[in-house]
């Protein structure tokens, strides 16, 4: 239906449209129509407008038949006028919009168009003016407007990367974040794969990923490593997020975290974790982490591991002096040699304080020693500290896997064992562990608790050593060694837990013991008809300087029937320190007519001034002496000097430690009377000693 056909009609025609357009169509539609009638001028004349025109206008039915001027005010029909004016003359439909308030005082936004309707010729004649209400939709695309800039403002002004991806993983947007990290324009990104970001390594699981968000599920990459358009390495975390429109995935969002300086953190603190700050070394911690990746490591080749834990001697000493500011200064020039001595199958840890640890992969034992000797070589020359020189040197316990243990902890109290024992022996060398070390641990105040209940609970025992004869070969003395077995630490070494006890005053209680079952030996022996032998107890210096001793050893003898002569009182040149008191002891010692001995001879402050003066039966050349007779000349001259020094003083010589033959034949060409040690016997108990019954007979 054409509106010009309908219009430019007759009189019926004219009906048609009354009834059709005007109540069907144009009374009922929401918005303005208005229709002017062009005359000369040109001027317009109201002809119709309808219910909803009525509704929102002042104008009115009665209107209609006026001119433009004559219905709205001045302002709107100047307005009106130019645009209707405008639309004659080009003769084509015109859109506008304007604001206006309502009576009510809102503001009303319209669209209007305006359609010319021509005469035959051409002429405009009518001007149709539909005008519609658009304040709400207006308002609604603003809204959606302003939504869209702050979703913009969310993902430009992001810190974190943003790329939109389509459905093939292609980047179609990225924010100004994205560039910056990626260092690629946003024209270069655009179009990109986002495979092409990320390093080959994180394919995988960025596909996974992709996958999974573009079927509908966020998902997040924790650890993935971008290359930036430098080639450089940035560390970083993903999330996916689909990008879901009309219930449908339509791509996806990738935004990406630069966590490299996080990563840098974590690191750093990963890193002081495992390592000592003072010397930059590995600690403790990293040595328990090492241990089971290098046993695993080394486990399918069957090969051995050896810790060699480092104590600094007498490190004490350099702290006493330099400081402690000093300590580290030295402890730090110490690392710079022992590092030295590092590589691929030697690690170098510091356990703490002035201790160190060296874990030697593959290493057989023989590579061990070595290492242990190189270590020793690197202190032969001195530390310079403040233009002072300083000597130190180190004490070195090693384990071995899997022979020692197979965990850090094992194979580092093994060596620690091992440590101790070097310490015991003189320091500045090394040792292996050895399994009879295992009681030697010094875990001082849990054995002292052991201690002082291994009495009662029977752990201790007493051993007998024969001391033989050389020139007959009989036997009619012994040493009595004490024994310690004990539920926890096993066999405890007497030269471990005899110095705990006489520290903690428990040596008073074990000596007398130790008297007393020497006294209930003797006595058992006695009663069974054997020959009279002389027992020697070893009594440590404190007991030596007790008051009562004497009287302790009176009494034993007494209760046990014994005469005083088959006692003999071991004392080490340690015990006779102070000449006054000493002097005083041994001679109420030798009137109550017991042995005495003197241990250990050439170990200590030695005095031959005292050798003169104390009430001495014996002399027992100390062990290390005799070890090295025949290998070492000087300690073959100092043991015959000691015989005869004994000799023309009067007495009797024991040689200590007596393991081979050769040792033999030379002590008895020296004149020793009595020789003592592993190559006739081992401290053994009462029963063997009667078992051998030529010993007792
Ligand atoms: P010591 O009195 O010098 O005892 C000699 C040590 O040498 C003993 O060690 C003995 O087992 C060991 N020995 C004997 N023959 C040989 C040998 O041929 N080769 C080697 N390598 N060693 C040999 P043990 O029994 O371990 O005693 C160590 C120390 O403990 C003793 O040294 C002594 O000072 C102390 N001790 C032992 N029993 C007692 C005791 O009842 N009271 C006190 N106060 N101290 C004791
Ligand atoms: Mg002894
Ligand atoms: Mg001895």
């Amino acid at each position: 239906m054409k509106w010009t056909t309908i219009i430019d009609t007759n009189g019926q025609d004219q009906r048609v449209l009354d009834t059709v357009l005007k109540e069907l169509i144009l009374d009922h539609i929401h918005d303005m129509i208005f229709i002017m009638k062009v005359e000369e001028g040109p001027s317009f004349r109201y002809l119709y407008i309808n219910e909803s025109a009525k509704r929102y206008t002042s104008i009115q039915h009665g209107d209609m038949g006026r001119l433009l001027e004559e219905v709205v005010s001045f302002e709107m029909a100047t307005d009106l006028q130019e645009k209707y004016t405008q639309l004659v003359q080009n003769g084509e439909s015109v859109t506008y919009q304007d604001t206006f308030f309502h009576t009510n005082g809102s503001q009303v936004v319209n669209e209007s168009i305006l359609t010319p309707i021509k005469d035959g010729y051409g002429r405009v004649e009518y001007v149709v003016s539909i005008t519609r209400d658009v304040t709400s939709s207006i308002l609604e695309k603003k809204k959606l407007m302003k939504a869209k800039e702050r979703y913009k403002s969310i993902i430009e002004h992001n810190l974190d990367a943003i790329f939109i991806l389509d459905g093939q993983g292609i980047i179609k947007e990225s924010n100004g974040a994205g560039c910056s990290l990626t260092g690629y324009s946003k024209e270069n990104l655009v179009n990109m794969n986002i495979y092409d970001l990320f390093h080959s390594q994180n394919e995988k699981l960025l596909t996974e990923s992709l996958m999974q968000t573009l079927m509908g599920t966020p998902s997040t990459i924790d650890y993935s490593l971008l290359l930036n358009e430098a080639g450089e390495e940035k560390i970083t975390q993903l999330k996916l997020v689909p990008i879901v429109v009309k219930e449908k995935c339509d791509g996806c969002y990738i935004i990406v975290k630069d966590i490299t300086k996080h990563h840098e953190q974590n690191e750093m603190i990963h890193y002081m974790a495992l390592h000592d700050q003072l010397t930059g070394l590995w600690n403790r911690k990293a040595l328990d982490d090492h241990v089971p990746i290098i046993i695993h490591n080394m486990e399918e080749r069957g090969i051995e591991l050896s810790l060699l834990y480092l104590d600094l001697d007498r490190f004490k000493f350099v702290n006493d002096t330099l400081g402690l500011k000093g300590g580290d200064r030295f402890l730090k020039k110490i690392t710079e040699r022992l590092v030295t001595l590092t590589n691929e199958e030697c690690l170098l840890y510091r356990q703490g304080g002035d201790e160190f640890i060296f874990l030697l992969k593959n290493s057989g034992f023989e590579d061990t020693k070595t290492k242990a000797k190189e270590i020793l070589a690197l202190f032969i020359d001195p530390f310079t500290i403040d233009e002072q020189e300083f000597y130190i040197s180190p004490s070195v316990g090693i384990s071995r896997y899997p022979a020692d243990g197979y965990d850090s902890n094992s194979l580092i109290q093994k060596a620690a064992q091992a440590l101790f024992e070097v310490k015991e022996k003189g320091r500045a060398h090394y040792r292996f562990y050895q399994t009879h070390m295992k009681s030697s641990f010094p875990n001082y105040i849990i054995m002292e608790a052991h201690l002082r209940r291994a009495i009662e609970k029977g752990e201790l025992y007493v051993h007998y050593q024969p001391q033989v004869n050389l020139a007959t070969g009989t036997i009619d003395s012994f040493e009595a060694l004490v024994r310690w077995n004990n539920r926890k630490f096993g066999f405890v070494s007497p030269a471990q837990f005899i110095p705990l006890a006489e520290e903690t005053g428990l040596i008073h209680q074990i000596g007398e013991w130790v008297l007393e079952q020497v006294c209930i030996q003797l006595q058992k022996w006695r009663n069974k008809g054997y020959k009279t032998v002389r027992v020697a107890i070893n009594i440590s210096p404190k007991q030596f300087l007790q008051e009562q001793l004497v009287d302790t050893i009176d009494f034993y003898l007494s209760t046990y029937n014994l005469p005083a002569s088959c006692i003999e009182i071991e004392i080490t040149e340690g015990a006779m320190q102070d000449t006054q008191q000493t002097l005083k002891m041994l001679r109420k010692l030798k009137e109550l007519g017991v042995y005495i001995s003197v241990d250990d001879f050439g170990t200590g402050y030695s005095s031959l001034h005292y050798l003169k003066r104390f009430p001495i039966d014996i002399l027992k050349i100390d062990q290390s002496f005799v070890k090295e007779i025949g290998l070492n000349q000087k300690d073959s001259a100092i043991t015959t000097t000691i015989i005869h020094l004994a000799h023309s003083l009067g007495l009797e010589v024991i040689a200590e430690g007596v393991e081979r033959e050769g040792q033999v034949d030379f002590l008895k060409q020296a004149n020793c009377q009595k020789a003592q040690g592993y190559f006739f016997s081992k401290p053994i108990c009462p029963k063997e000693i009667e078992q051998q019954q030529f010993v007792l007979m």
